[in-house]
């Protein structure tokens, strides 16, 4: 019997294989130079990656999970101080909190944007609250309007973890369009390979318009020195390869592109699956531009695992992010007193992502729209 081909999440090789001529070179230009760590190739693309955000300073890191961190050690917090944070998330965004012996204030999303909402970060707010890290999940927007004049009045620092959502957009309080990540006072992005903007292996960066703090970051990210072996502060080790950057320099130039590739395949899925009864398609705040990091369905009536096992019988992979509340996480015994929030708790039940990537192909498409509306018994 043929082995049938499995439909995978993300298409890595296939993107690669389109790539291949402008990365290969970039990598063996670094290779070259022998300057692995640190040096033009890691600046040039920081310089890059800030003109494309509109941003002023982007300082790069080894993975998205120590950007937090070091986002969360440059600001001028004690141990104790409270931090909001969604308790529908990646646990990245939740375990920087604790490792630092902050306390994480694990707070419910919004229904239709799975994300903070200005409303539920101020009715989170004590004395002790010292900052807020919202999430744009999946690619799409927390309302960073209103999150930001809750925080301007609250006095709150403003952590955006936008491991999803590098490239998207929302309107500010002025009705210009500005990059997520770009509203708080630090921004920070993960490169893990199958992210938006992905490497060959683990990258991250923080981006601020705030010169003083990009300056601590640089050195917080490099034990602490401005001058080798002049060591001012406690820092950590957490630089981004020369590798890394080179091959993210070369996506970089592509990233609109990823995007809207990314985004046709939502758009073929919103128009498949609209008139579905038992599914919810992600809604989309039309004050940002979903860049669709996944494209993440509601199953209602307690179908999910049914068609999750449908499709997997038909050899379509699917994934649930996140299957536990983070505060159901034993990692976090101790950590909250919260253990019950109703729409983190159904989002957990009810969440289903499809394959979503650059590469495609209308033929497999269509089929993974086959294979949905067939366990739903609606033709195509
Ligand atoms: C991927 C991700 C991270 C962590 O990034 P790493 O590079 O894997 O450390 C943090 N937060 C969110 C929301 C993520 O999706």
């Amino acid at each position: 019997m043929r082995e049938p081909r499995r439909i995978p999440m993300v298409d890595l090789v296939g993107q690669y294989e389109r790539l291949k001529p402008d990365i290969d070179a970039a990598i063996a230009e670094v290779v070259e130079s022998a300057r692995f760590i640190g040096g033009p190739v890691v600046e040039r693309f920081e310089w890059a990656l800030a003109e494309y955000l509109g941003v002023e300073h982007v300082v790069s890191c080894a993975n998205g999970t120590d950007a937090l961190q070091l986002a969360l050690m440059a600001l001028d917090l004690q141990p104790g101080d409270e931090v909001i944070v969604p308790a529908f998330t990646y646990v990245a965004t939740a375990e920087v909190i604790a490792l630092l012996r902050l306390r994480p204030v694990m707070v419910d999303v919004d229904e239709r944007t799975f994300n903070l909402t200005g409303a539920i970060v101020e009715a989170a707010i004590t004395e002790r609250t010292k900052a807020v890290v919202p999430v744009h999940l999946f690619g799409q927007g927390a309302e960073m309007d209103a999150i930001m004049e809750v925080a301007e009045r609250h006095g709150l620092y403003v952590v955006e973890d936008n491991a999803q959502a590098i490239g998207a957009q929302y309107v500010d309080r002025d009705g210009q369009k500005r990059a997520l990540g770009a509203f708080g006072n630090v921004g920070t992005t993960s490169f893990f390979p199958s992210k938006n903007l992905g490497c060959y292996g683990d990258g991250g960066a923080l981006y601020t318009d705030d010169a003083a703090l990009a300056e601590r970051l640089r050195m917080l990210r490099n034990h602490g020195q401005k001058r080798r072996y002049y060591h001012e502060i406690v820092g950590v080790n957490s630089r981004l390869d020369a590798i890394q950057a080179a091959v993210l320099h070369v996506k970089l130039a592509h990233l609109d592109d990823f995007i809207a590739r990314r985004r046709r395949v939502a758009d073929m899925y919103d128009a498949a699956f609209r008139d579905i009864d038992g599914l919810v398609i992600p809604w989309r705040d039309p004050r940002g531009d979903h860049v669709f990091h996944q494209y993440t369905l509601r199953v209602l009536d307690g179908r999910r695992d049914a068609l999750r096992a449908h499709l997997e019988r038909l050899g379509i992979s699917t994934n649930i992010y996140y299957p536990v509340p983070l505060y159901r996480q034993r990692a976090f015994e101790g950590w909250t007193d919260v253990d019950y929030l109703p729409v983190t708790e159904r989002l957990c039940a009810e969440v289903l992502s499809l394959p979503i990537h650059t590469e495609m192909d209308d033929a497999t498409l269509e089929y993974i729209v086959d294979g949905v509306r067939g366990f739903f018994r609606v033709g195509s």
